[in-house]
């Protein structure tokens, strides 16, 4: 006999279904770049975080090899057991003086990042302030505290004031993507910080897709919107345009001391293979030599955003390389993704409840990656969709 849970939980997949909400993965073989290979087909690709092209480098996969050539795959233990290794040890200085802070930390993954800062900064008695439009990984992290938390709408400065104004904690903690995942709107990082200046507040800054992507050399969000303050815990990721895996957070010595003590997701999880330290080492170096990968993408944004004005969808208003085409249905979502990936073109379909419930979009990605012809593909393709959906604003073109 069958488990009623066994029953219900059948029942709830069968609804995800109905609703259009059912994701599946797709396999992808062989090396990341602009062009992928996808169950046995080559699809180009709207869809990585890639935003460099760094992913498959070769100068990190040969930094990968000699690494693994001389330590092994492994790290062998937890960071303050013995998987600390002297790649480890060099990449966080490395990153340090890349963003321009006195120490550095790396953890597994962002996910792991977050989850630990939150936690060892903030607990019972505390407040977190989170942007209702933060990534999951900073709404768990909050959640994770037990610290009060405090949902503001996204981005209203106003309402965070007033609310940190009335706040009595005696730890406040302000959570921000700099780049909203989503959306790929900008956080006002200047605003946020002079009100954690004012209110004596942690600000905790998540640039994952602000790093290596803004600011002078790659450096992210922070000289980007020309700010440095000591209340600042920068966070960024190293999957995404460093091309490997990771993610590090960068501030005051004392803060970063802190969490190599009290990050749980730090301290109780095995090191990472030092070969990836390397590759990363290599990454930072890509990052701040090659200029041109950012203009390049500059103009993959500005092309793509001439290229589908007047569509009968909502392109958001975005400057970065998350381009959010927004359709609203689930249905019309899927329906164009599988549309274009009938053409050979890759763009995920993002649904509730990764978005608010009736803002379903096709999140485009661009990289340096990508030719102009790519984008160009792109945008004659959806041009057709939308006119054979609605002839009338296909004219107006
Ligand atoms: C991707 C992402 C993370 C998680 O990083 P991983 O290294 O993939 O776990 C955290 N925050 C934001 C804003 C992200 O986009």
């Amino acid at each position: 006999m069958k488990l009623e849970a066994q029953t219900d939980l059948r029942r709830r997949l069968e609804q995800l279904e109905g609703d259009g909400l059912m994701r599946r993965r797709r396999v992808v073989q062989g090396a990341r770049g602009a062009w992928l290979n996808v169950d046995g087909r080559r699809v180009l690709s709207f869809c990585s975080n890639d935003y460099l092209g760094l992913a498959s480098h070769p100068d990190l996969v040969a930094a990968a090899q000699r690494s693994l050539a001389e330590s092994g795959v492994g790290a062998g233990a937890s960071a303050l057991i013995s998987g600390h290794d002297a790649q480890h040890e060099r990449l966080e200085r490395r990153l340090a003086e890349h963003v321009g802070a006195p120490r550095a930390l790396c953890f597994s993954t962002g996910y792991m990042a977050n989850l630990g800062i939150v936690a060892a900064m903030a607990g019972r008695g505390d407040t977190v302030f989170s942007d209702a439009l933060n990534h999951a990984s900073l709404v768990d992290a909050a959640r994770l505290s037990r610290a009060e938390v405090e949902v503001y709408p996204h981005a209203d400065l106003e309402t965070l004031e007033a609310r940190l104004a009335r706040c009595a904690s005696a730890v406040k903690l302000v959570a921000s993507d700099t780049v909203f995942s989503m959306d790929g709107d900008l956080a006002p990082v200047r605003g946020l910080v002079a009100l954690c200046e004012r209110h004596d507040a942690w600000l905790l800054l998540d640039d994952a897709h602000g790093f290596g992507v803004l600011g002078h050399g790659g450096r992210g969000a922070l000289p980007h919107f020309g700010v440095r303050s000591p209340r600042v815990i920068y966070m960024a990721t190293l999957g995404k345009a460093a091309g490997v895996f990771g993610a590090f957070a960068a501030g005051e010595a004392d803060v970063v001391e802190w969490l190599i003590q009290r990050a749980r997701s730090y301290v109780f999880t095995t090191a990472s293979p030092p070969a990836l330290a390397a590759a990363l080492l290599e990454s930072v170096r890509l990052i701040e030599r090659d200029e041109w990968r950012r203009a390049r993408l500059r103009d993959h944004v500005a092309r793509l955003r001439a290229g589908l004005r007047g569509l009968p969808w909502t392109l958001a208003p975005s400057e970065t390389p998350i381009q959010p085409l927004i359709v609203g249905d689930n249905r019309i979502a899927v329906e164009l993704m599988d549309a274009l990936l009938e053409q050979g073109l890759w763009v995920p379909a993002i649904r509730p409840p990764t978005v608010p419930a009736g803002t379903a979009r096709l999140r485009i990605s661009l990289s340096a990656a990508h030719e102009a012809e790519d984008v160009d593909r792109l945008v004659e393709a959806l041009r057709a969709l939308a006119a054979r959906r609605s002839p009338r604003a296909a004219l107006a073109r």
